[in-house]
């Protein structure tokens, strides 16, 4: 039996009733093979004894979850991060992000399965020396190291990591197997080290070719369509560049130390000045400081939330006047409030289709790897959108036609496709 621990919200409950509503759709209800489907094949949970610039030793908490690999090789980032749940939370909070790996390399047809890491730890709140911190990163990668590799598990970056802790994770990795240069092993390298042209921005990319498709759909002009993005990082700050050239409006952003609105809006380049000068988009010059809630639920067009999980729940739901939802964080809205969404015609482009730029683009990174050629910007943008564009179709169909949200239509063509490769390989001995 699965056994859920009990926390106020649970993501990887959460993650179960995503499949267990998939299974429904598709008329799985073989107990045992929702099981199979829900839970990882692997967890590694790790120590990580560092001696730190003032010579005491310090233990870190690391977790690898590995759940499924029939389509292909574990695929997921590693993040930094300490949620306020603490360890016990964050265990569960990587089984779920790397079941919605799963789902997400299965909707945008790339052949991986689904893995993620984390570190319990806050590079943002607590100050580590760059040589502290490379420490940690080499001592994690050396203690996953069995695990992963460029046929078994390539991870990635995520919350609070960058292309320099890949390049550090890929040294570890090869010095540890005598190979001189093992790019593959990881993704969102640096270009130096092999990294692809278009990675960097993927996400947030992935994100607005999404947003543009729902908006296509229920014939919205993006043209001054206003947008609030909660999280200003690697995935929100590229969202909002793309929404802005296709002709959105920024109304609303947010960070770790606030959100703030002008409705008149605001510049991209400007805000992004601003939070590279200021360390927060906080005080942008015209803006107002506002309440999480109050951004949420903004008047605007499209919202993006590209911050963390568990941000809109049955009572924000209720409030959030947007048309189109474009999830660039992952699990960034709960269960409850999924309902309450669809009955008010809200478009919610789920996580698992739209952040999944991210991960096409390190697929196309890895094959590069692989094969040895490299590509332009252009050439890896356009393969991207093919995955996305053809994703979003697949699963606005199916919502049409079985009158389900587009997290459950996504979720069960998804499913479907994991289940095709479980039941050709079968279960082995
Ligand atoms: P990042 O570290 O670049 O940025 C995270 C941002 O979130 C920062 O601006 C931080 O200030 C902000 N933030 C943290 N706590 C917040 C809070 N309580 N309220 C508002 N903002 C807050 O991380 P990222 O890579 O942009 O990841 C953001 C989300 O996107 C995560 O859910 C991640 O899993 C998801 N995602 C990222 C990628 C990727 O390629 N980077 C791919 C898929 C999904």
């Amino acid at each position: 039996m699965i056994t859920l621990v009990k926390f106020d919200v649970d993501p990887f409950a959460n993650s179960v009733k995503q499949i267990n509503d998939a299974c429904d759709i598709l008329g799985i209800n073989d107990k045992g093979v929702r099981e199979y489907l829900a839970m990882p094949n692997k967890m590694m949970r790790v120590k990580i004894p560092v001696r730190m610039d003032n010579g005491k030793i310090r233990i870190f908490t690391g977790f690898r979850s590995q759940h499924n690999n029939d389509r292909g090789p574990y695929k997921g980032g590693i993040r930094y991060f300490d949620p306020e749940g603490g360890v016990e939370y964050m265990e569960r909070e990587v089984m779920a992000l790397s079941s919605w790996m799963t789902w997400k390399c299965a909707i945008a047809g790339i052949p991986l399965g689904g893995g993620k890491g984390a570190i319990y730890i806050n590079p943002k709140k607590e100050k580590f020396s760059r040589i502290e911190m490379s420490r940690i990163t080499r001592r994690f990668a050396f203690m996953i190291s069995e695990i992963i590799g460029p046929q078994k598990d390539i991870p990635a970056p995520d919350v609070y990591t960058t292309g320099k802790e890949m390049a550090q994770i890929m040294d570890t990795y090869g010095k540890l197997n005598g190979v001189t240069h093992q790019p593959a092993v990881i993704t969102g390298k640096p270009i130096a080290l092999g990294g692809s042209l278009a990675r960097n921005v993927a996400t947030g990319l992935g994100t607005a070719y999404c947003v543009r498709e729902a908006a296509q759909k229920i014939g919205f002009s993006l043209k001054d369509a206003k947008v609030a993005i909660q999280g200003f990082g690697n995935a929100g700050t590229f969202a909002g560049e793309y929404l802005e050239k296709m002709g959105c409006i920024i109304i609303g952003a947010s960070d770790s130390k606030g959100s703030i609105i002008n409705t008149k809006g605001m510049k991209m380049k400007d805000l992004e000045k601003w939070k590279a000068k200021k360390g927060t988009v906080v005080g942008f010059p015209g803006s107002t400081k506002v309440t999480t809630e109050k951004l949420l639920t903004s008047k605007c067009d499209i919202l993006i939330p590209a911050a963390l999980e568990h941000q809109i729940n049955a009572a924000i739901a209720k409030k959030i006047q947007c048309k189109i939802i474009g999830e660039s964080a992952n699990g960034p809205t709960l269960p409850e409030a999924d309902p309450i969404l669809y009955k008010k015609g809200i478009i919610v482009v789920p996580d698992i289709l739209a952040n999944a730029g991210g991960v096409t683009i390190s697929y196309y990174e890895w094959v590069q790897n692989n094969t040895g050629q490299y590509w332009g910007f252009v050439q890896v943008a356009k393969l991207m959108e093919n995955h996305l564009v053809t994703g979003f179709k697949d699963a606005y169909e199916l919502s049409l036609k079985k009158k389900v949200d587009m997290r459950r239509a996504c979720m069960a063509i998804a499913v479907k496709r994991v289940m095709e490769a479980f039941e050709l390989r079968g279960i082995w001995p």
